[in-house]
């Protein structure tokens, strides 16, 4: 862990320049789901009680570099007020001189709000000067945005190397969390990855083998590793494009030591439909007009006990069609497990990536899990093994 967090700073009557990720979704000037705004109050309220100011910068949808009224942060004030229970002002721009005023003449116990860094073309492209005119705002950097950490802006990498720099609480929670699933993690650590493509998640897999004990391929993309093994999918998702590269990845976790666990009996339907008419046949008896839609009670039992024997869990992606009931079955069994396990005590258990959340929410497990990313893409690219610019940019300050 190379990167500070606020409890290294002295925060007492500095100007904390905080970036956040309020992109919440938007209905007729209405916010329909704060989650993402209650998850940045903890950062918030622990500079205020240090005595600091806070400064919070943040994008929110995609501008392109043009001062767009729909996509001002303006709306989110009333929304932040509630959140933090305390005055929140807004300055009309991220930079210059109107900015630096409402900066210099904040109060304790107030939060300044600044205008979407996305207004500027230059944000996106890291440009130092942007970076240079916001860091004039604050005295100390803080970023709270793992969620986009994965790009190199100004607002999250360049300023972060002109300001005395730290992590927020949900950075912190959100890099320790991860940091013990796959950079010291305790094992022997498993594996879910589960979706639609094996072209999606091709460096995914590379990094994974080489990192973890047991790895669950699952979904659609098991499909394509079945068709790798000579076996018949019939009409499922199968990429047969692929099948070179999936008994590439095979034959590399063989040498890396790392035990892939396929599908052992499967859910067949004819159609792609919830409360489709299916059955549960071998993995190797997909009939022709048959598509595989999740996993059977076999694979499930061999997941089950992979899990118990396992220290650490990280999970990226659904091990069927879970939006289609029954074919939900596989991913919320497994998941009620690893959180039964996780309440237990014996798992250490982190899941993340867009419709894994979804999925997990819907089981009624992702609340027992022990940590649960957001970040979409950040949470993704961390797990390929690549480095974040914002999180790099941290541990070099
Ligand atoms: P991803 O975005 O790659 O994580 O993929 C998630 C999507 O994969 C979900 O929409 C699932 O419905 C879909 N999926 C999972 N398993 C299957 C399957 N066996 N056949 C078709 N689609 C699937």
């Amino acid at each position: 862990m190379g990167w500070k967090t606020l409890d290294d700073m002295d925060l007492n009557g500095k100007r904390v320049l905080v970036r956040v990720d309020i992109n919440v979704p938007i209905v007729d000037g209405v916010v329909t789901d704060s989650t993402r705004i209650r998850r940045i109050a903890p950062t918030v309220r622990d500079i205020l009680a240090a005595g600091g100011k806070p400064i919070l910068l943040a994008h929110f949808g995609r501008p392109g570099g043009e001062r767009r009224e729909n996509l001002s942060l303006n709306q989110l004030v009333p929304t932040l007020e509630r959140a933090f229970e305390t005055r929140v002002l807004f300055a009309a721009d991220c930079i210059g001189a109107g900015a630096e005023a409402a900066a210099d003449a904040l109060q304790p116990g107030e939060v300044l709000l600044l205008e979407n860094t996305r207004f500027h073309a230059t944000e996106t492209k890291n440009d130092p000067e942007l970076a240079a005119g916001m860091a004039r705002l604050g005295e100390i950097y803080c970023n709270d945005a793992f969620s986009a950490a994965h790009r190199a802006h100004s607002s999250t990498e360049a300023i972060a190397r002109l300001l005395p720099a730290c992590a927020g609480r949900l950075m912190q929670a959100e890099l320790q969390a991860l940091e013990s699933a796959l950079s010291q993690p305790q094992r022997p650590v498993t594996a879910v990855v589960g979706g639609a493509k094996v072209s999606t998640k091709l460096e995914l897999l590379g990094n994974l083998i080489e990192k973890v004990d047991h790895l669950v391929i699952g979904g659609g993309m098991a499909n394509t590793f079945l068709v790798a093994k000579g076996l018949p999918v019939g009409i499922s998702l199968a990429e047969r494009i692929m099948k070179d590269t999936a008994a590439e990845i095979l034959a590399k976790a063989k040498a890396a030591g790392c035990e892939i666990i396929l599908p052992s009996d499967i859910a067949v339907a004819k159609k792609f439909e919830a409360h489709a008419e299916h059955e549960i046949l071998p993995a190797d008896q997909c009939p022709e007009d048959g598509m595989i839609l999740d996993a059977g009670p076999d694979s499930l039992a061999r997941i089950n006990e992979v899990f118990e024997a396992s220290k650490t869990l990280i999970w990226n992606g659904p091990l069927g069609a879970f939006e289609l009931e029954p074919f939900d079955a596989a991913t919320n069994a497994a998941a009620l497990k690893a959180a039964a396990l996780t309440r237990a005590g014996q798992l250490i258990s982190v899941a993340g990536g867009g419709d894994t959340v979804a999925a997990l929410n819907a089981s009624g497990a992702a609340g027992d899990f022990t940590y649960i990313s957001t970040a979409g893409g950040a949470f993704l690219e961390w797990m390929e093994g690549k480095e974040l610019p914002g999180v790099a940019a941290l541990e070099s300050a």
